[in-house]
Formats: C-alpha cells, sequence, structure tokens
C-alpha cells in the first residue's frame, strides 16, 4: 500500500529507541554490549522456580487491573520496611507492566495538551516521549558537571523552568545515565520547591536497591508535604534481574493512584499473573540475594572504572544504578557520538553517548555511557580492548566470549 508521505504514521513521531539500535548493533558486529543495560545474569532461582510453578499451576488468566492483592501488599511492605512509608494495598499501589508503563500512564493521566513537565536533562527517553504522547511539553534542567567528580541540579535553574502550564517534576534518582544518587539535602530543596510551585512529582526509583559506598537511597515521598503530592515508581526488573519481566508498581495517594489507573486500564488493563506471584515473594524473601548482587555490581564498576581509567578515559564513579561516565576528551578530538560510532569496529565494544538522553549536549558532549552490569569476562574484555586504542589494534573476535 501506498502511504502518502505528507501524512506521517501516529508514531512516525518517534525514531527507534537508542537502546534497540545498541542491541542490535552489537548482534550485528558480534561486540560487547555495555551500551543497553540489562544483565545477563539471571536472578535468584526460587524466584524463577515460583514464577515457573505459577505457569503450570493455572495462574494464567486475567489478575486483577490493579495488581494481584498479594503483590501489591509485598509491595506495600516494602515501602513500610526500607522507608517507614505506608500505602494502602487496596488503592493506593498499583501493579504496572514496568516502571515504564506506570510513567507513561501516570503522565497521560496527569499532563494534558499545552501542559508542561520538568524534567532532568539528561533524562531517560521514556519521560520524553510520555509527555509527547500526553501533548504536553517538556522544561527540561540541566544537570550540570560538578567538577571532574559528580553532578548538580542548580535550584535557580530550576525554579526559572516553572510556568504557569507547570504541572508535573518527572525525577529519577539513582540517575540513569549519570549514576547520581540525590541525597537528602537536595532532595528536601526538590520537595520544597515541588510544594512551593503546587507540582506533582513522578519519582522513578527502578535502581532503589543499587545504590554504592554507603550511599543510601531516600523516596522523595518520605520528605516533608511530599506524600500527597507524589507517585512513586518501581520496578522489580534491575532489582531482580529480570528486566524481561516487565513487572512494574506506582505508589501514591489515591486520588492519583486512581488517575494512573483509569488510563493503564485501556494500555494494558493488567499484566503477566504469573510473573506478578513471584515478584510477591522476591520481595519479601530476596533481600539478601540483592544485597549480594549489590555487592558484585559495585565489584564490577570498580573493574569497568579501573579499566577505562588506565586506557585513558577517566571515569565519574556512580553512587547507584548500573551506569558509569567515562570522558573520552584525553583519548581523542572526536566528541562521544563519534566515538561511540567507532567503537565497535575500533574495540568490539557498543556503548553509549551520554547525549542520547540530553536536549543540549553541553558539558556531556565527551561524555560515554558504560553498563557495568554485564558479566566480569566481558567487563574484563571490554577494559582489555579498549586499553588497545592507544596502540595500534589488534584483530578484533567477532564473538562474545564463552559464557562460563
Ligand atoms: N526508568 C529508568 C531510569 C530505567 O533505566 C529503565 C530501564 N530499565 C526503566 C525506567 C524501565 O523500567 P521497566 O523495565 O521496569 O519498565
Ligand atoms: N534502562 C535500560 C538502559 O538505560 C534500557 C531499557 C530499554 O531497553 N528500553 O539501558
Amino acid at each position: 500500500m501506498d502511504r502518502d508521505p505528507g501524512r506521517p504514521l501516529g508514531a512516525g513521531r518517534f525514531s527507534t529507541t537508542v537502546f534497540t539500535e545498541l542491541t542490535a548493533l552489537a548482534e550485528r558486529t558480534g561486540a560487547i554490549n555495555l551500551g543497553q543495560g540489562f544483565p545477563d545474569e539471571d536472578g535468584p532461582e526460587a524466584v524463577l522456580r515460583t514464577a515457573c510453578d505459577a505457569l503450570v499451576s493455572g495462574e494464567n488468566q486475567y489478575p486483577p487491573l490493579g495488581g494481584l492483592p498479594g503483590l501489591r501488599a509485598a509491595v506495600a511492605r516494602q515501602r513500610q520496611r526500607r522507608y517507614g512509608l505506608g500505602y494502602d494495598p487496596e488503592d493506593e499501589i498499583l501493579v504496572t507492566t514496568g516502571a515504564t508503563e506506570a510513567i507513561t500512564a501516570a503522565v497521560l493521566a496527569l499532563c494534558g495538551p499545552g501542559d508542561e513537565v520538568i524534567v532532568v536533562d539528561p533524562a531517560y527517553d521514556a519521560y520524553v516521549a510520555a509527555v509527547t504522547l500526553a501533548g504536553g511539553r517538556c522544561r527540561r534542567v540541566p544537570l550540570l558537571r560538578d567538577g571532574g567528580t559528580g553532578f548538580v541540579l542548580d535550584p535557580d535553574e530550576l525554579q526559572r523552568a516553572v510556568t504557569p502550564r507547570s504541572r508535573l517534576l518527572i525525577l529519577n534518582t539513582p540517575h540513569n545515565p549519570t549514576g547520581k544518587v540525590f541525597d537528602r539535602t537536595e532532595l528536601s530543596g526538590i520537595a520544597r520547591f515541588c510544594v512551593r510551585n503546587d507540582l506533582i512529582a513522578v519519582v522513578d526509583e527502578v535502581y532503589e536497591y543499587l545504590v554504592y559506598d554507603g550511599a543510601g537511597h531516600l523516596p522523595p515521598a518520605a520528605l516533608p508535604g511530599m506524600r500527597e503530592r507524589t507517585l512513586s515508581v518501581s520496578s522489580a526488573g534491575k532489582t531482580f534481574n529480570v528486566t524481561g519481566w516487565k513487572v512494574g508498581w506506582c505508589c501514591g495517594p489515591s486520588d492519583l493512584v486512581a488517575a494512573v489507573r483509569s488510563v493503564k486500564q485501556y494500555l494494558t488493563f493488567a499484566s503477566a499473573a504469573p510473573l506478578q506471584r513471584a515478584v510477591a515473594e522476591a520481595l519479601d524473601t530476596q533481600e539478601d540475594w540483592v544485597t549480594r548482587w549489590r555487592e558484585d555490581l559495585r565489584g564490577r564498576r570498580d573493574l569497568l572504572a579501573a579499566g577505562l581509567t588506565g586506557a585513558g578515559l577517566p571515569v565519574i564513579t556512580p553512587e547507584g544504578g548500573y551506569f558509569l561516565q567515562a570522558d573520552v576528551s584525553d583519548l581523542t578530538r572526536r566528541d562521544a557520538v563519534e566515538f561511540c560510532r567507532d567503537l565497535p569496529a575500533a574495540a568490539g565494544i557498543v556503548a553509549l553517548p551520554t547525549t542520547a538522553f540530553c536536549e543540549k549536549p553541553g558539558a556531556y558532549r565527551s561524555l560515554v555511557r558504560f553498563a557495568f552490569c554485564k558479566r566480569r569476562d566481558l567487563l574484563a574484555e571490554a577494559v582489555t580492548r579498549v586499553g588497545h586504542l592507544r596502540r595500534p589494534s589488534p584483530p578484533v573476535p567477532s564473538q562474545h566470549l564463552e559464557k562460563t
């Protein structure tokens, strides 16, 4: 069928996501995929077994729209146990198809055409897409580079982004792609900002367990004046190494959760029943497993950071999440986009220019995001290959290393 190029298909405003492109590139070239953030090992065995049991024991029909009562109760226990935040599983918790659906449904529910959403730049790609789908407009506030060591949000810039059309703030802590974990002082300032400007906060906490070196994750909902205006979003993917399950949730006051639910019913209606049962069990029983995984990840972060630094790519050490930032400006005159374009051929590695998440490249122009949630042998091999970039390159093997 011939299509009229003057009338693009509805989704024509979106190009393929950078993650799909990166993984396709890694598969095509046989490069090590440090681009898309997913681990290459499974989560806790007992949790996988529970999912299998649920599948074969007949839990395969639509679960309730809001999620299995058992999962909502487990989320309520988890928020209470870890953060002292009480939510009623009946009407203050909603199970969603990953954190992505919670965020998208929240934006569609709470932001109308012409409304504005304040987003920290760099931003995870789904936020901007959700605002576009809602017919709203993003006001991006830059997360500034703080010397060579970290990132900081300027409260004055935040305030300058507010207009009479501002409705929401989307915040992500621990932050993808920088690995920044907002501390209590910063979050208190952001909380006062939300209260002062009567904004609803949608807070993406998918890396809530993956915080290193004693930095703690503090949910903004725990700060004064915030519980009644915050939707806290999280999911099982990063915590239990099940990114493909897409089981997420949001917690908040009943009126906000009801608004998200009203949109969710027409996006997916419900989310995979057997996996919900397994995630409920994981939340109740797998904190020790997650503690070990976090320690392991910290070691992988340090392995990759030391290797990249040694190879001439100084690293900004992340306090949380799956990713680190490496600066290519000592190694090359090219920017990170060009560096990453050449990296599969030059070193057999796929990585992501951080500017893929930015409205304005600014100080991010020379930063590359590397995922360190991958197997240690792959990280070690990646380090060796990056080390060759300064010297004439040896031939690059076309396949991943064999699984050990
Ligand atoms: N938010 C952030 C910051 C992410 O990095 C990701 C990627 N996993 C998501 C949301 C998506 O989470 P989910 O897979 O649960 O939809
Ligand atoms: N969150 C992952 C990342 O930042 C990817 C998620 C996705 O593939 N959409 O790499």
